[in-house]
């Protein structure tokens, strides 16, 4: 349910409300709009209708929100949310860049690219040191002496760092380091990973799920929400479908349909989307064309000799030519 208070109701009026809901069990959640606040409340439904909450002093009205997703509804709020991620906001005008290798293999390598990302204008550096992989006997990241390679780029670049956590143990180690924490696709669904991704209050970024629809993807992002924790971006990066020649199949209508649905930032991965770097660039100007905040996109020194996803993974002198590429794209649609 969402109360909206009037543009002069005082902070005695609002804590009167907040009073009421929480004696009653309700979970409050205040939305400062750029207005008028508004408080999301969410809790059993069945004592809603004997409440009589229009009656109370300063507030404006009341609405039930009918989706199964509350918070992270657009009934719930209007104003586009815009994440801060270090000093690179996402959901604003910028579209943003996140690139990097699949796997932070050794130093070398991401100092490496990580100057390459800055070079070529990305804004924040990704690599992952806890990797989720199809097969136990696949290399599964440096853990630990990753995240301390991921941080000694973000030093040397000034580049915010995103990376995975696959483990709701390893949320604290990997929140010391990241700037940004990464909820893989395979983990869409992880209700424990995801209410402790929440209680950092850290930004999260949160993949699809390989099959996942629309309705489970932001519900999953209400897990994240429902711990006072507003700061996800969503990231569509291919779903499961009957075609074999692409990795996965890239859902360009869930980047409008997700902004119709949710106030929450929406990036695409184009490189897990296709599986093959040849399709990252086009798809990539795809995104932006329908409104895409963001891109994830590997990129590796030389990807042939790389460790993870090498296929799908732009070399430096693609990832410069893609970044410089998508100018009129992001001309075109009002974006910088
Ligand atoms: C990744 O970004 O490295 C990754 C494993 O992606 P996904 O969870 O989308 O497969
Ligand atoms: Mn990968």
């Amino acid at each position: 349910m969402i109360v909206v208070m009037k543009l002069d109701a005082s902070p005695q009026e609002v804590d009167a409300v907040k009073g009421r809901l929480e004696s009653l069990g309700f979970k409050i959640h205040p939305i400062q709009g750029v207005k008028r606040l508004v408080l999301g409340a969410v809790g059993d439904r069945k004592v809603v209708s004997s409440l009589n909450l229009e009656s109370f002093p300063g507030v404006e009205k009341v609405m039930r929100i009918m989706k199964p997703y509350k918070m992270v509804s657009r009934e719930a709020k209007e104003e586009d949310t815009v994440v801060r991620v270090g000093n690179v906001e996402i959901g604003g005008t910028k579209v943003v860049s996140m690139c990097g290798p699949c796997a932070v293999e050794n130093e070398e390598q991401m100092l490496h690219i990580a100057r390459v990302v800055k070079e070529a204008g990305g804004q924040i550096l990704r690599g992952g040191a806890f990797k989720p992989r199809t097969s136990p006997y696949a290399f599964q990241g440096l853990e630990e002496d990753g995240l301390k390679m991921l941080a000694r780029a973000r030093e040397e670049t000034g580049l915010p760092v995103v990376t995975e956590v696959i483990n709701p143990q390893d949320v604290e180690l990997v929140a010391q380091y990241a700037d940004m924490l990464q909820i893989g696709s395979r983990n869409m669904q992880n209700y424990s990973l995801l209410k402790a991704v929440g209680m950092t209050g850290k930004p999260v970024l949160l993949k699809r799920g390989l099959s996942a629809t629309m309705e489970e993807w932001l519900m999953s992002a209400e897990y994240i929400l429902a711990e006072k924790n507003y700061n996800v971006v969503l990231c569509e990066r291919g779903i499961r479908t009957f075609e074999t020649y692409t990795r996965n199949t890239l859902d360009i209508s869930a980047i409008p349909l997700i902004k119709s649905l949710s106030h929450l930032p929406v990036v695409v991965d184009p490189s897990h989307a296709t599986g093959n770097w040849k399709l990252v660039a086009p798809l990539a100007k795809a995104a932006v064309a329908a409104g895409a905040d963001g891109l994830l996109i590997e990129a590796h020194p030389n990807p042939p000799e790389a460790m993870c996803d090498g296929e799908q993974s732009l070399s430096p002198k693609n990832l410069q030519r893609l970044l410089w590429e998508l100018k009129p794209f992001l001309k075109a649609v009002g974006r910088n």
